[in-house]
């Protein structure tokens, strides 16, 4: 099977030719475009599925495989909500205006799901029945995978890993209108706060300079990024004592942070893990941003197959 599998996301569309069975899928083809995602959802799926025609028009290809920011509908491909990073998203029947366009089946998920699903099954979590996944960006969200299939939960929405309480951030504001939660004190926006919360002198842009900034001896620098990491830790240990998941993969641009976050988040891991999850590995993703779209083919493989 040939596949268009494309990953939409608030700053870029990627888009790849995927062939291959499950297990060897292969990228003979790849590029994208700008989102342009404050033109609003209906231009922006506009342009969507003028790439995606042409794309088909010029390419063999038998379906399409969507990997999409936002809350999407699993069965119909619909964008049932959207974050403010694209507006007007939200109510977009996408999986209907590319199956117009295109002619082709469609199956379309949402892009943190299809990244885990491809960590999962082709990337660090080969092997394993049930895999835990966070990615830990300018956000935070996962998925719980098993035996190759994504938990979606009853609104499509499990994976909200980043909405999960820490005493750490305890007054810290988070991006879902609530406190608490350790998205406003892991993610890469989250920490950037946090720290300028706390801080009365240096001030940073993000969570790059507030790594420069402890490396350079800053000690609340240093204490805010560890503590951050300790709490990430503690939070994937009592996760895996709910899911009892055989690996977790982390992935995102917080993973690139160094040693000293990697050990921390390992730490409060095993300081809130119980017996049973607390030896398996915390591994670093293995796909980037080839992840959602080997993900978005999966899922559509296991569509079309049953
Ligand atoms: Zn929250």
């Amino acid at each position: 099977m040939v596949l268009l599998s494309l990953d939409i996301g608030g700053t870029k569309v990627g888009w790849a030719i995927v062939s291959g069975g499950i297990g060897e899928l292969s990228i003979s083809e790849r590029g994208s475009i700008p989102t342009q995602a404050f033109d609003g959802g209906a231009r922006v799926a506009e342009r969507i599925c003028e790439l995606a025609a042409e794309l088909v028009e010029r390419v063999d290809v038998d379906g399409i495989a969507v990997a999409s920011a936002g809350v999407v509908d699993p069965q119909t491909g619909a964008i049932v909500s959207a974050t403010g990073t694209m507006p007007g998203w939200g109510g977009t029947a996408l999986g209907d205006l590319l199956r117009e366009a295109t002619t082709k089946p469609v199956w379309a998920i949402n892009d943190v799901h299809a990244h885990g699903l491809g960590e999962a099954v082709l990337g660090a979590g080969r092997g394993f029945r049930s895999v835990l996944t966070c990615a830990v960006g300018t956000g935070i969200g996962g998925a719980h995978i098993t035996n190759g299939r994504i938990v979606f939960g009853d609104h499509n929405l499990a994976g909200h890993f980043g909405h999960i309480h820490h005493h750490f951030a305890a007054d810290q504001p988070c991006s879902c209108g609530r406190t608490g939660h350790i998205e406003a004190i892991c993610s890469g926006s989250g920490i950037t706060t946090w720290f300028n919360s706390r801080s009365t002198d240096a001030k940073v842009n993000n969570g790059r300079e507030l790594q420069d900034l402890a490396e350079s001896g800053h000690e609340l620098a240093a204490t805010t990024f560890a503590q951050s990491a300790y709490a990430l830790g503690e939070v994937l240990g009592s996760l895996a004592n709910s899911i009892d998941p055989s690996v977790v993969v982390l992935s995102g641009s917080m993973t690139r942070s160094g040693q000293t976050w990697w050990s921390e988040v390992r730490r409060g891991y095993r300081a809130s893990a119980m017996d049973f999850v607390a030896d398996l590995e915390l591994r670093n993703g293995e796909l980037g941003s080839d992840a959602p779209l080997f993900g978005a083919a999966l899922y559509y493989y296991s569509r079309e197959n049953n």
